[in-house]
């Protein structure tokens, strides 16, 4: 299948195409979308997003577009959010976002879009199974006020060893990271089953 990728770095889309074609189960194909900007923060994903959509559709042979962002501080997604958007919540703002410029292109091609938000950032994916502490319910606890064992910057050290890595070792650790989590798919949804979750299930909706 042909897929392109956007998120916050070309290290995560390494990652995420890994994780993509373990959850297809066949490769993926490349797509000539270019990916000029090395990191990229969420404000930027959600600036270019519109464009990027375009662009994919217009401009390349993708069937579907793989979008994952961080979410930083913002709510967790909840099963509640399925009925009603929530302003709060990063998954809710991406859907929107996407549906707005998706629901303008004007052609005849059938475009998928799935959506990931690694809580609270691609970090603590690539440490789950190794740290059993970072999950989506701790994190969650964290915004309710307990006091947890570790914050955005603390994932960085653990994985990378300090908190400002190199490109190429950013690159490194995603694709050694991703080799390893698609080997166990399931542990990866059950401990982040909303910001993992809602993409899994959307690209296995793919395939039906
Ligand atoms: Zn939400």
């Amino acid at each position: 299948m042909k897929i392109a990728f956007f998120s916050e770095s070309p290290a995560d889309e390494a990652a995420l195409k890994i994780l993509v074609a373990g959850i297809l189960g066949e490769e993926i194909e490349e797509t000539d979308l270019p990916n000029t900007i090395e990191r990229r923060s969420s404000s930027h994903v959600d600036k270019l997003l519109p464009n990027v959509i375009k662009g994919v559709y217009f401009w390349t042979d993708a069937e579907a577009l793989i979008v994952v962002s961080d979410s930083d501080d913002t709510s967790v997604h909840t099963k509640e959010h399925e009925t009603e958007s929530n302003e709060q919540c990063r998954l809710c703002q991406l859907r929107k976002a996407v549906a707005k410029t998706v629901s303008k292109l004007k052609g005849e091609k059938a475009f998928k879009v799935a959506i990931g938000v690694p809580v609270p950032a691609i970090e603590a994916w690539f440490l789950c199974g190794i740290n059993p502490h970072v999950n989506e319910a701790t994190w969650i606890r964290k915004q309710n006020g307990e006091r947890i064992q570790y914050d955005r910057k603390s994932l960085k050290v653990e994985l990378y060893g300090n908190d400002r890595p190199a490109i190429e070792s950013l690159k490194e650790k995603a694709i050694e990271s991703a080799e390893r989590l698609v080997e166990d798919l399931a542990q990866l949804e059950e401990f982040f089953p909303q910001g993992f979750g809602c993409l899994i299930n959307e690209i296995r909706g793919w395939k039906q």
